[in-house]
């Protein structure tokens, strides 16, 4: 059974084993969240990013998919790199969304992982909104049969903290 818990703050400040990426296909780095796990975990990490772009990942990281790196300096074992959709209100993306929260676990698994932690993915430069993607994770979370004990939804601002919250039926911030 996986424990979903929930945190307001900052991600590369959190001890688990592995911290979830919302990167870009690039794997080469960007704002957010990736530009603050780079930089607070060192260049440790986006020298095996590079080595996965000369090997597996020649053409990029597909959305939807995820792979693992060292953490560095990060107090885990693993960076789990994702990538998001861009928001479309066009389009109905969500089914890759859900692959991102489903295809990092399949990753922790391999891994052994057992405490995981997910930003919001796609919600901030790639414009998801917060309730659809609250509803997103949640429900693929409680949906995917995995060997994570925690995964630990770790929201940047209240709001989305909030947002999260409500899904869950757990307490407001006081
Ligand atoms: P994406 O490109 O997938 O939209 P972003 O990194 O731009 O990814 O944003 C995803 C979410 O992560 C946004 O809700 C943003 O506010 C939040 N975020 C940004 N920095 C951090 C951080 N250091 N820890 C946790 N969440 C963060």
């Amino acid at each position: 059974m996986t424990s979903i818990t929930l945190v307001r703050g900052d991600i590369t400040q959190e001890s688990v084993d592995a911290v979830v990426n919302a990167a870009n296909s690039s794997l080469l780095g960007g704002g957010g969240v990736d530009g603050a796990i780079h930089r607070r975990g060192g260049p440790e990490i986006l020298a095996e990013c590079r080595k996965l772009r000369a090997s597996h990942y020649g053409k990029g990281l597909p959305t939807g998919r995820a792979v693992a790196t060292t953490a560095g300096r990060l107090d885990a074992r693993w960076v789990i790199h994702t990538v998001g959709p861009v928001w479309s209100a066009t389009e109905d993306r969500s089914g890759l969304l859900a692959s991102c929260y489903r295809e990092s676990l399949r990753v922790a698994d391999e891994l052994g992982a057992t405490t995981v932690a997910f930003p919001a993915i796609s919600t901030g430069v790639y414009r998801w909104p917060m309730d659809d993607a609250a509803r997103i994770a949640v429900e693929t979370v409680r949906a995917t049969a995995t060997g994570v004990e925690e995964v630990r939804f770790v929201l940047f601002d209240d709001t989305a903290y909030e947002t999260f919250a409500r899904r869950l039926d757990r307490p407001p911030l006081p």
